[in-house]
């Protein structure tokens, strides 16, 4: 099964497709974490896709679509994926549906994880604050201020892909507010009910 997990920054969509991983066997196919190995690897991609990421801005999408690209042949993809932070853009949902249908494939299920602003603001202060307390420098784009800019780049870009995955049929909506477990429980049923 093809999963999309779908939400603003920090709307938990991480943590959610890391637990997916556990309970379904999907490899979790993060942009953010393989853009992130890129800049601790030094490469000429990790050196160009640092100072956006950096900003809160977007990695040009052939970028990221080619990243996702060469992911996707490895064969822990034969029985699907969660995607998580790709696609962001609409042109990155048209390249992954024409990516997927070439392998005889198909997004099955998107997951909206909803989180309202305020709420997303005030996780990203207590993230800074708890890794403070812990002597941890915070990434640096997960401070309050590039957050804004993150969430006005997803309501420009990303969000527009709740309108073409619902016209496609596939969008689910889950209250992203409520607990870590209850958000597990809401996505479980889900993805039990397209899966019968
Ligand atoms: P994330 O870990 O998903 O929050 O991503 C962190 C940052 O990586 C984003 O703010 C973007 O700068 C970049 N990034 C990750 N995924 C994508 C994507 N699909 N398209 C463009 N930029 C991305």
């Amino acid at each position: 099964m093809n999963i999309v997990l779908f939400g603003p920054p920090g709307a938990g969509k991480g943590t959610q497709s890391r637990l997916l991983t556990e309970s379904r066997g999907l490899p979790q196919l993060s942009t953010g974490d393989m853009l992130r190995a890129a800049i601790a690897a030094g490469t000429d991609l990790g050196k160009q896709s640092k100072v956006i990421m950096d900003r809160g801005d977007l990695v040009p999408d052939h970028i990221v679509i080619g990243i996702i690209a060469e992911r996707l042949d490895h064969p822990d993809c034969a029985m699907g994926a969660v995607f998580d932070g790709f696609p962001r853009t609409i042109a990155q949902a048209e390249a992954l549906d024409r990516l997927l249908e070439s392998r005889g494939k198909k997004i099955d299920v998107v997951i909206e994880l909803k989180v309202d602003d305020d709420v997303l603001l005030r996780r990203s202060e207590n993230r800074v604050q708890e890794m403070q307390a812990a002597g941890e420098a915070p990434r640096a784009d997960d401070t309050p201020e590039t957050l804004r800019n993150r969430l006005e780049v997803y309501y420009a870009n990303t969000a527009p892909l709740i309108a073409y995955y619902n016209y496609q049929g596939k969008l689910r909506t889950v209250d992203g507010m409520a607990s870590i477990p209850e958000v597990t429980r809401a996505i479980a049923t889900i993805l039990d009910h397209a899966a019968a």
